[in-house]
């Protein structure tokens, strides 16, 4: 039975990542909550593991590196992203989710300058990344676990110097029209550049927009379209787009996501939108639905994470 329910999960966790239909299966891309400090507490019975890696607010003290998998994994030695710089501004400073791999650290400050150079956009407000060990989160993302993910808000910064309450208050805004099959208006050329400079980095492995945009930016792309294969339709994410790099190299148990399919993914995208505007009609005999699974626990993640946690 355990078997089966592991086969099965791990069978969620690939159609979970493979980003290639229009599976229900959200990657609960939303975010709630704050972080609380309470001791640092390592349990190896079944309590969720997202209890014992959401209140810890340091990182631990050990080299860096990524474990595990995406929706399934923590972080060693996490960096913090500063809460503000030249060209950017973290935001939701209480969930102190702004901790990720050095590799996530130094692309967060190269695309911030890059889109910079954009017009209107003085850098970039920073969502999530990651909690200071990585795991699972207390609230909201099934990923963001490895240190190797971030959400950037689609509101273009128009200033850095956001109190600490301001990053509390202020919300990002939609881009999204008709259900995502569309851009909205606040939609500008700018956000395709600043998506095309994210995907365009080697250290990028795929960005999650909703379907709409990824559609929009397939009509307006010119030159060289390569990039546009590392965009990935996906449900949500049209407050903020996710960046997702692959495993550093050297982090020998950190596990790559399969390559998004060849070709620019533009096909595909359409293939979001006309399920979004002609849904298709209910399944007359559906098959059962895959019964609930528990939260992770210490035990589902891999071995390195319970010293991630020790470590003071
Ligand atoms: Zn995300």
């Amino acid at each position: 039975m355990r078997a089966r329910v592991l086969l099965s999960l791990v069978f969620t966790v690939v159609l979970a990542s493979c980003m290639s239909n229009g599976s229900t299966m959200a990657s609960a891309d939303y975010d709630t909550g704050a972080p609380r400090a309470v001791p640092l507490r390592v349990s190896t019975s079944n309590e969720p593991a997202k209890a014992l890696f959401g209140p810890v607010a340091t990182a631990s003290a050990q080299a860096p590196e990524s474990f595990g998998s995406y929706a399934r994994g923590c972080i060693a030695g996490a960096a913090l992203l500063p809460e503000t710089g030249p060209t950017w501004q973290a935001m939701r400073l209480s969930r102190n989710r702004n901790w990720g791999h050095p590799a996530l650290i130094d692309f967060v400050k190269r695309l911030s300058a890059k889109a910079a150079t954009q017009p209107g956009w003085a850098g970039l407000y920073v969502g999530d990344m990651s909690q200071p060990r990585g795991g699972p989160m207390t609230s909201g993302h099934a990923s963001h676990q490895l240190g190797l993910d971030v959400d950037v808000w689609m509101l273009p910064p128009n200033r850095l110097d956001l109190s600490a309450s301001e990053r509390e208050s202020l919300s990002s805004i939609s881009m999204q029209r008709s259900n995502g099959a569309y851009v909205n208006s606040s939609w500008t050329r700018q956000h395709m550049e600043v998506i095309r400079a994210a995907a365009s980095d080697p250290a990028v492995a795929r960005i999650f927009v909703f379907a709409g945009a990824k559609a929009q930016m397939c009509k307006d792309a010119t030159g060289d379209r390569a990039w546009l294969r590392k965009v990935r339709p996906w449900w949500g994410h049209h407050y903020h787009f996710h960046v997702r790099l692959a495993c550093p190299a050297g982090d020998n148990t950190c596990e790559d996501q399969a390559p998004p399919p060849p070709g620019d993914g533009c096909e595909e995208a359409e293939g979001w939108v006309n399920r979004i505007l002609n849904p298709p009609p209910p399944d007359p005999d559906p098959a059962p639905p895959t019964p609930p699974r528990g939260p992770l626990t210490l035990a589902d993640l891999p071995a390195q994470c319970a010293s991630v946690l020790r470590s003071q």
